[in-house]
């Protein structure tokens, strides 16, 4: 048998990629042809690849790295927790010791009284685990045809049938049959793209009813609960105006509306407190955590929910589980994770020093012609592309066109940065320095250069 390691020249390790690897969201034809970047490994906020170029990580891998690469601590607990036990599972009346932890830290750290944990291996779980727990809470209450999930449109909750369903991708609606029924998809609070004439605060009241609008049309008694992310991240890092989260919360207290906070991104630091419920100043009912519990050392996904919530669950047998929830192993390093961002004030260090600085480069990146809104929340960011800053105008191209262009510039100068449509959004590890973030500044403003004499180059602009 052939032995496959990082030493292998790179054109070989493509065509054997090509040959065997089906890369999600990737049209794998077009990939093979041009050959996959091999990453061999990483340290902090640097990626390296087998041509031993170092690639600064804007998107903290896909959004979850937040303590950064290399943290030793974690592979130690890992061994010492797989020598131990190494698997077990807690769906027999049995539990083990860092399913145990974990769940009374979680505990400790979510807002109020969210104190009970339902385990999954990943967001996409958690969210199937959500709709079933939803609908089996209310059946509980005596109120079974309180079914319905309302979610916004672009939303992204997941790649499973269920979690696909609840997001609001409109490609991913398009492939297999999605969304599933008993699902029913409000606005975006998208100012930039849909705010009109309006004022961020009258659209964001205007997105908010609508909410109330679609309860009032499916029938109180019909809707179970309301699902979104506190900033919309894979839509694009989409922050609500101010006026949005308030009109929610009220809409949702009115009308005995489950609220799901979808945490997955938010979540462990993200946008500078534990929550980013928190930061939106929301009471959720069940939380969705993913990504940063365990900084994508292990895979570790799961639903926070409140005291009635799960005294309500508990009277019956909930027949629902996975066979990898509060894995040992991914509960043990989750766990280290967690002490790891409370030990090094990880919070405190976006709060104080990463996210401010951030915040001031990046709103600046405002000056080059291509970029018209920024916008960020912690240490999650988007910027808008635009041929035309004052009419907030879309490209005559193809959304998405010259958003894939910036990225492949980012790309071809070491930075990672990814593009939605025509936006380009950031999400580096929470451990970030000044420093490293003027490297991804100057990158990003090279590509910015770059994209604009592609465009003027096809004609584009
Ligand atoms: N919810 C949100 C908000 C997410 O961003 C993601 C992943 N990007 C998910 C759920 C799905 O999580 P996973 O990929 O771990 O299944």
């Amino acid at each position: 048998m052939t032995v496959i390691t990082n030493h292998m020249p790179t054109a070989e390790l493509q065509a054997l990629d090509a040959a065997h690897h089906m890369h999600p969201f990737t049209a794998n034809a077009e990939l093979a042809a041009k050959g996959a970047r091999v990453i061999t490994g990483a340290k902090g906020v640097y990626l390296t690849d087998s041509e031993g170029e170092r690639i600064l990580d804007g998107m903290a891998g896909l959004w979850c790295v937040n303590i950064g690469y290399g943290r030793d601590e974690l592979a130690e607990v890992a061994v010492r927790q797989m020598r131990e036990l190494p698997y077990y599972n807690t769906f027999f009346q049995t539990t083990h010791v860092p399913a145990i932890a974990l769940s009374a830290k979680l505990a400790e750290l979510a807002p109020g009284d969210l104190n009970h944990v339902f385990y999954a291996s990943g967001g996409s779980e958690a969210n199937d685990t959500n709709i079933r727990l939803v609908r089996t809470y209310w059946a509980e209450k005596g109120k079974p045809s309180k079914k319905i999930i309302i979610s916004r449109k672009n939303a992204y909750h997941g790649s499973t049938v269920g979690s696909a369903s609840l997001g609001g991708m409109a490609g991913m609606h398009a492939q297999g049959g999605l969304p599933i029924p008993g699902i029913h998809h409000i606005d975006q609070p998208n100012w930039w793209a849909e705010g009109g004439d309006m004022t961020p605060e009258e659209f964001g009241l205007e997105r908010a009813r609508q909410l109330e609008q679609a309860i009032l049309d499916l029938g109180e008694d019909n809707v179970a609960a309301f699902i979104a992310e506190p900033v919309q991240g894979a839509g694009g890092v989409i922050v609500a105006p101010d006026s949005y989260w308030p009109e929610i919360q009220r809409i949702c207290d009115k009308y005995e509306i489950l609220l799901i906070a979808d945490e997955v991104i938010c979540g462990f630091g993200r946008t500078g407190n534990w929550f980013g419920s928190q930061t939106m100043n929301i009471r959720p009912d069940i939380m969705t955590i993913a990504k940063g519990l365990s900084s994508g050392y292990q895979p570790i996904g799961g639903s926070i929910v409140r005291d009635e919530v799960a005294e309500v669950i508990g009277r019956t047998e909930f027949n629902h589980g996975y066979t990898y929830s509060a894995h040992p192993v991914a509960a043990a390093v989750a766990l280290k994770n967690l002490e790891i961002i409370e030990e090094e004030d990880l919070i405190g260090h976006v709060q104080k020093v990463a996210a401010p600085y951030l915040k001031q480069k990046w709103e600046a990146l405002t000056d080059h012609p291509l970029v018209g809104e920024a916008r960020i929340v912690g240490m999650m960011a988007s910027i808008a592309l635009t041929p035309d800053k004052e009419a907030r105008a879309p490209f005559a191209t193809e959304p998405g066109t010259v958003g894939y262009i910036c990225r492949e510039r980012c790309f071809a100068n070491n930075l990672i940065m990814r593009h939605v449509g025509d936006r380009m959004i950031i999400a580096p590890p929470l451990v970030i320095s000044p420093e490293e973030v003027d490297v991804l500044i100057d990158r990003a403003r090279i590509a910015l250069d770059e994209t604009l004499d592609e465009l003027k180059r096809q004609d584009m602009l």
